[in-house]
């Protein structure tokens, strides 16, 4: 680790070969829209990640010791500096991501958000708590819980929020008093090295690392750290929670999603076609919680279709850079592009309809997006995890049916419901397997921290965030009990 607290182990100059991620070896990283290079790292060695970590163990007791309110004061600074500095970060996210600027602004929007809210909640998150004694033979004890912070925390990101991602995660991480080491993911690896960079330029203290590498590095992380935060697919996860298990390594991992939306026939149609379609489109639909599949109650499936198709035909896409211009960029790789025309391709030739997009084009590896109808559960585009900006729509017989099909997926990330009937919504969202549910409304929940954000069945095991949970999930509890006299 260097000794700004960051292993700043990337240029962003036009340098370096395109291939490999041996350890010394240059990687490119290059913009999905236009092809252009927008970086280059060199992947950590494990050697090297045992090194940082080893660095961030020896600073991390001095960060535990200022407590939350002196850490407030770093969080804050940084987001200061974040707000200074958020085109170059909307810049850089856009560079290797390709996505548009107003989700690149989205993310550095996110960024403050979960800055301020994490340095302003710290003390009162980790307070000791000291619970009544419940039984006659206690009543002569005092009871206290306290929250002691891991050392080191691992946190590893996948690519579709190159900075948001890391940061839902790194910042409580650092608020509970752990020191940090982030492993990006080698598609979209250059922002968090910016942040990291905005993290040694204030003068905080070195208890933030980022490296760059892909699964040889990860592996390192795992096998070095105290705590590991993951995010990203199903199967990686599967394979971090084995070796976490044989490590004793506590885990927590957050992973895909296929979540429904349940369109009722007492719902407000032109409310649920939009927000619909941006639950479904946002950032081009590679979002853990996007909108991936639609069920609508018979009587109002025409008329919702013919909404939804209507705004899905006015969105425009491409490439945006700074101009502001578009609702929908590329996906963030060949392989992404390759699993959306797949499901599509599937699809149609099971017989499901294209009702518009349905088509890759170029240059770049852009995807339109796309609404099918005729679709049903034995279909990839409904079962298989698409990543992608794709709506499949199912006409449903009733609420029952409804419910019935949401529930019939390996995963259960999060999902919708859409209704005129307050008490209604209510009922069906308690009857859905899924780890949050959103009334009239589309991917809200990832904008609040002081709920939890985590998976039921195949989407994970924990949570994020939660108010105090979010933090305390980063600290190992103890007990602490005493005569009361
Ligand atoms: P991925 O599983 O391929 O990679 C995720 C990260 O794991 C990357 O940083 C990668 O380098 C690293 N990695 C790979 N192999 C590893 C190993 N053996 N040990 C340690 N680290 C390893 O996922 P992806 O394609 O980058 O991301 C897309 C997936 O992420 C989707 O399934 C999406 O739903 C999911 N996701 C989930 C959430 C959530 O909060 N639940 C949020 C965003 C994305």
């Amino acid at each position: 680790m260097t000794n700004t607290g960051t292993t700043t182990k990337a240029t962003t100059g036009a340098e370096g070969s395109a291939t490999a991620g041996s350890p010394n070896t240059p990687v490119e990283v290059r913009n999905p829209a236009s092809g252009e290079l927008a970086g280059t790292v060199v992947f950590a060695s494990r050697e090297e990640v045992a090194a940082d970590v080893a660095a961030l163990r020896a600073a991390q007791p001095a960060w535990e010791a200022i407590g939350p309110r002196g850490r407030k004061e770093w969080l804050l600074k940084l987001q200061d500096w974040v707000v200074d500095n958020a085109e170059e970060l909307a810049d850089t996210i856009q560079a290797e991501s390709g996505k548009t600027r107003i989700d690149a602004r989205v993310e550095v929007a996110f960024t403050v958000d979960q800055l301020g809210y994490w340095a302003r909640n710290a003390a009162k998150f980790l307070a000791e708590q000291h619970p009544a004694p419940h039984t006659p033979l206690m009543r002569v004890k005092r009871l206290a819980t306290v929250y002691k912070p891991y050392a080191v925390v691992g946190i590893i990101t996948p690519w579709n929020f190159p900075l948001g991602m890391g940061i839902a995660d790194v910042v409580p991480a650092l608020a509970a008093g752990a020191a940090v080491m982030h492993k990006p993911s080698e598609v979209t690896p250059l922002t968090p090295l910016v942040l990291a960079r905005g993290w040694a330029e204030i003068g905080a203290p070195p208890v933030l690392s980022v490296v760059s590498g892909a699964g040889e590095t990860g592996a390192a992380v795992i096998e070095n750290v105290d705590y590991v935060q993951f995010t990203g697919s199903v199967p990686t996860g599967r394979r971090i929670g084995v070796k976490c298990a044989e490590q004793m390594t506590p885990y927590s991992l957050e992973l895909g999603g296929k979540d429904p939306a349940i369109v009722l026939s007492d719902a407000d149609l032109d409310r649920a076609a939009y927000g619909i379609a941006y639950g479904a489109l946002v950032n081009t639909g590679q979002l853990c919680i996007s909108i991936e599949r639609v069920y609508v109650e018979a009587p109002v499936y025409d008329e919702f279709l013919a909404k939804l198709v209507a705004h899905v035909k006015e969105l425009r896409q491409g490439r945006d850079d700074r101009s502001n211009s578009f609702d929908l960029g590329p996906l963030a790789n060949q392989a992404q592009l390759d699993i959306v025309t797949r499901h599509v391709e599937e699809a149609v030739a099971a017989g499901a309809k294209v009702l518009t997009g349905g088509k890759a084009f170029g240059p770049g590896t852009f995807f339109e997006p796309t609404v099918l109808v005729d679709v049903d559960h034995t279909m990839s585009c409904i079962v298989e995890e698409t990543f992608g900006p794709t709506i499949p729509v199912m006409k449903v017989a009733d609420e029952a049916e409804a419910i019935r099909l949401a529930n019939d997926s390996i995963f259960g990330l999060s999902a919708s419901v859409w209704t005129g009937n307050r008490s209604r919504g209510q009922r069906v969202a308690r009857l859905i397997n899924a780890g949050a549910v959103n009334i009239n409304d589309s991917v809200i929940n990832l904008f609040n921290p002081s709920i939890p954000h985590g998976g039921w069945g195949q989407s994970g095991t924990g949570y994020r965030w939660g108010g105090a949970s979010g933090l305390r999930k980063y600290c190992r509890v103890q007990a602490i009990t005493a005569p009361s006299m």
